[in-house]
């Protein structure tokens, strides 16, 4: 047995690190946000073979799927849903027609699992607080450590490309809400600005969800309850279905404009 030396524990822990950030400078897609519509297109991408990279402003994933609803650490999916629980390995129970339940903790552990075995990388405790664009475009992020920004720190953050950006920030929907401040009426809603949460109702709310899945600036996708909150959308309590629905859609969507871009040669 090799007696264990500080500095190589340390060593390895930066050459790893910086190998993981320096891979992930210039990628396909970047995904801001690791609650389950986040996770979910993360892991469809990078199972695709794309260049995923994926950031959450906490220490933990999974953004609200821990809690189920009110604490209560079990999540509802609908029936339209439970392929993508089958896909990951989610186990799960019909309660009664239409409705299954799933472990939270689980839930969110494969999901976490399953993205990053299939090749994305995840930072966590790393806050999206901007975007780089060129007049036109989103073409990448502007991050910083979380820990900075909590405790304001006046730190210059840093940058990375991406062909694609997909925010996944929840309720908050925080990078579409900076690109509205800074092209002000230029969103692809109805009014041109985030149109804003609606009040609950399950049923319309998840199909509203994958309706709303989709560009909302050029290379800027919205998923999960950031595109409620973008398009007008009402939210739908406590089951998960459309979140994980959302992921999907998203995923394939950007596939779709990596082939159409990667077939015009771009
Ligand atoms: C107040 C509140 C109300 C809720 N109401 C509903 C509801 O009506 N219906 C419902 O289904 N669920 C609700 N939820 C639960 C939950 O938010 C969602 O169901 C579900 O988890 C949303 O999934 P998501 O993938 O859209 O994103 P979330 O699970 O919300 O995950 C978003 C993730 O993005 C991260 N993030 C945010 N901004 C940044 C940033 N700038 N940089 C990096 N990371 C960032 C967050 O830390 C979080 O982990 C609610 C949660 C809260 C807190």
């Amino acid at each position: 047995m090799i007696e264990l030396d500080e500095r190589i524990i340390t060593q390895a822990i930066l050459d790893r690190f910086y190998e993981k950030l320096k891979a992930n400078l210039d990628v396909e897609v970047a995904i801001v946000g690791c609650g389950p519509s986040g996770m979910v297109a993360g892991a469809l991408l990078a199972e695709a073979g794309k260049r995923v990279v994926l950031f959450e402003r906490k220490l933990s994933v999974g953004g609200g799927m821990w809690g189920g609803g009110m604490l209560f650490n079990e999540i509802v999916v609908q029936e339209s849903a439970v392929p993508l629980l089958q896909r990951f390995g989610i186990r799960y129970r019909s309660y009664r027609e239409g409705y299954y339940t799933a472990d939270a903790v689980e839930a969110v552990a494969s999901l976490a699992k399953a993205a990053v075995q299939a090749g994305a990388a995840i930072f966590n405790a790393v806050t999206v607080e901007d975007v780089v664009m060129r007049p036109e475009r989103i073409i990448g992020l502007v991050i910083n450590w979380t820990a900075v920004e909590m405790a304001g720190l006046h730190v210059d953050p840093l940058a990375i490309r991406a062909r694609f950006v997909v925010d996944a920030t929840g309720h908050e929907t925080e990078v579409v809400k900076v690109v509205a401040k800074k092209v002000p009426g230029q969103l692809n809603t109805p009014s041109g600005q985030i149109e804003g949460e609606k009040s609950m109702w399950s049923d319309r709310a998840e199909t509203l969800t994958l309706e709303n899945t989709r560009e909302v600036f050029p290379g800027l996708y919205v998923a999960g309850m950031a595109a409620n909150a973008t398009f007008g959308g009402p939210r739908m309590g406590a089951i998960f279905g459309g979140m994980l629905l959302s992921g999907e859609k998203v995923a394939q969507e950007l596939l779709r404009r990596l082939l159409e871009a990667a077939d015009a040669g771009a």
